[in-house]
């Protein structure tokens, strides 16, 4: 198990991607912490790692807030001492055009997506650099990449998250850290159920021809699932992965050639 004797924050733990990056980990032999906002989603997921037999521990955290983010560093310190490998996971998207955005909306995405993986980074990352080892890994998006509409704040705050997981990889490059983000396309989560949702209320369709609509968009014709992104994850975090500094990892079939 190539991550024997680390440990690892993973935020939104509790379901979809978050949940199977904690599995991946875990199985790779790190000493997982689940976070996220839902303290019972987050404990029943690490339940389960426990009844396989893995250490995991959950705790509530908004990753909005640096009260919140600052109580998880806490916890992160009495449950595994101390943390080698953050994976800033917790995200939110929505959907509409530009003009019927309101600021609020605006505010929540960058709020979730990139202020969030900012605050735990650097909630975490000081003690990696003091033990000279440390993975971080930002869950960001196709739309980190590229540009398509009605969603613009998605997009703007994946694009952010982007830009300051660059900065961070360049900044902690000598610690023997580094900092890397995935990109996948859609994936097959609640956060893609409640994408379906939307083109059904905005278009009328039915849900399996909503779903085909959406696919129409994805080169592969399919959703990619949660452990084709755990694996890439995982693999970032591995000790001979330390060369990967400042990527951006598309997980998306083959659609953004780039
Ligand atoms: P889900 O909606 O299934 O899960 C999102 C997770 O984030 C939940 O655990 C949720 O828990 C947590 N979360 C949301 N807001 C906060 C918050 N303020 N503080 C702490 N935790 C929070 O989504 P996915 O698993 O699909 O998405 C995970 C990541 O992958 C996101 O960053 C998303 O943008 C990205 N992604 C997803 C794609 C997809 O197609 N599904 C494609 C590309 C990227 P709770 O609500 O309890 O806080």
């Amino acid at each position: 198990m190539s991550l024997a004797g680390k440990t690892a924050v993973i935020t939104g733990g509790g379901r979809g991607i978050g949940a199977a990056v904690a599995g991946a980990l875990a199985a790779e032999g790190a000493r997982v912490l689940l976070a996220a906002r839902s303290l019972g989603q987050v404990e029943a997921a690490a339940r389960e790692l426990g009844q396989r037999g893995f250490e995991a521990h959950a705790a509530a955290c908004d990753v909005t807030l640096e009260s919140s983010v600052r109580e998880l560093e806490a916890s992160a310190r009495s449950l595994l001492g101390q943390v080698d490998i953050l994976v800033n996971n917790a995200g939110t998207a929505s959907s509409a055009p530009i003009e019927s955005t309101t600021l609020d909306e605006w505010n929540r995405i960058m709020a979730v997506n990139a202020t969030g993986p900012f605050l735990c980074t650097r909630a975490f990352i000081g003690g990696m650099a003091e033990r000279g080892w440390g993975r971080v890994v930002n869950v960001a998006s196709v739309t980190s990449r590229v540009g398509s509409r009605y969603i613009a704040a998605y997009t703007a705050s994946k694009h952010a998250v982007l830009g300051f997981t660059r900065v961070a990889a360049a900044e902690y490059a000598r610690a023997g850290i580094s900092v890397n983000a995935v990109c996948p396309g859609y994936v097959d989560t609640e956060m893609t159920t409640e994408s379906v949702e939307r083109v059904m209320q905005r278009t009328g369709l039915d849900r399996e021809r909503a779903l085909a609509a959406i696919l129409e968009t994805v080169n592969q014709k399919r959703l990619i699932s949660v452990d084709e992104v755990a694996f890439v994850v995982a693999s970032l975090c591995a000790v001979h992965a330390g060369g990967i500094n400042g990527q951006a990892i598309v997980i998306d079939g083959g659609g953004l050639l780039s």
